[in-house]
């Protein structure tokens, strides 16, 4: 990466999105001027012609792929067709096109899930394709592994240097709130935000919370975004997990959602919903001896998330319900 300057046109897939729309954000904070967006509506990144098109128009010096079909353990299970070919397309028509207008610098954003169900914890790079995926999510991890090696495979036979980040779950605003649809820590906010609104109902949350998830503020993702665009990282660092290297259970973060929306109700534990894996903790020695470290700590971050979520209840109950 590297040799962006503040006027370097940067083009931002999927930047109304959480991860997007953090990326933009840090982005501006840093002085850059010169962001390129476009919404799903004027360019859909699955229409090949369309995303080549549009990057060959655009000339961006750096691309950033955060647009993404995303979901969390019902959603994932329910489109298995949806998560598999939209993530397919986007990455390769962003990837290709960036490769065929010349784009030296790209960072493509995946997940931790793209590492085997039973690996070793915490999750190393190099354990990458060493066992099957968990079947929840399998969909997803596997266009999320592929969009690595497409990178991988261009930077090998083309010498290019595009970089994969692999997040941990994320958290923070502009999360989906849609309880069908969403991920376990904006569920939890909603339902424990809603059950106490409502006379401290109890709150039925999913599985035995015996499992165990580490959590990441997006704005800490985004940060590490900019730092590896800016950054110049030699060939063998490019895949790099990014996350805190700490996790806690589910029920762990029940108890703690719970105190900091004020819940005073019982806690129900719904075991007819799956677990999924049992622990995908990062090991994050990688991006931290290249100098990123993540900084918010997770009842900070939730505060401020619960903050947010305060502030955009209503939109958020319109938008995200109708869904
Ligand atoms: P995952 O990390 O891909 O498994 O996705 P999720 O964030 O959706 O789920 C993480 C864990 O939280 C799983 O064990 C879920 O069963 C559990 N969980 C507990 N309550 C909820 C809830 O209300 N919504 C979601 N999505 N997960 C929940």
């Amino acid at each position: 990466m590297s040799n962006l300057t503040k006027d370097s046109r940067i083009y931002i897939a999927g930047h109304r999105g959480m991860v997007g729309s953090a990326i933009v954000r840090k982005l501006k904070k840093e002085g850059y001027t010169n962001l390129i967006t476009a919404t799903s509506s004027e360019l859909d990144l699955r229409n090949q012609a369309d995303t080549e098109d549009f990057v060959k128009t655009n000339r961006p010096d750096a691309v950033i792929i955060a647009a993404a079909r995303v979901g969390g353990i019902l959603a994932n299970n329910s489109y298995p067709w949806q998560f598999l070919y939209d993530n397919l397309m986007i990455e390769a028509n962003l990837i290709k096109a960036a490769h065929e207008c010349d784009v030296n610098n790209l960072v493509f954003l995946g997940s931790s899930c793209i590492y085997p169900k039973e690996a070793l914890q915490p999750l190393k790079e190099s354990y990458l394709l060493t066992g099957p995926l968990e079947r929840t999510n399998e969909w997803y991890a596997i266009a999320k592994i592929s969009g690595i090696k497409m990178c991988q495979a261009l930077n090998k036979q083309y010498g290019r240097s595009y970089m994969s980040l692999m997040p941990t779950n994320l958290y923070g605003p502009e999360d989906n709130f849609d309880l069908k649809t969403s991920h376990v820590l904006p569920a939890m906010i909603r339902k424990f935000h809603e059950a106490t609104e409502n006379g401290n109902q109890t709150v039925n949350v999913w599985g035995s919370g015996k499992p165990m998830r580490e959590f990441l503020h997006v704005d800490d993702l985004a940060e590490a975004t900019v730092f590896f665009l800016e950054n110049e990282i030699d060939s063998e660092n490019d895949l790099i997990n990014i996350g805190t290297g700490k996790d806690i259970t589910i029920k762990q973060l029940a108890e703690l959602i719970q105190r900091i929306t004020g819940h005073e109700g019982e806690i129900n534990w719904d075991s007819s919903k799956p677990d999924g894996t049992m622990r995908k903790l990062m090991d994050v020695n990688v991006a931290s001896e290249l100098g990123w470290t993540a900084k918010i700590k997770l009842e900070d971050g939730i505060r401020e998330t619960y903050r947010w979520f305060l502030e955009n209840v209503e939109s958020i109950k319109e938008v995200k319900m109708a869904d």
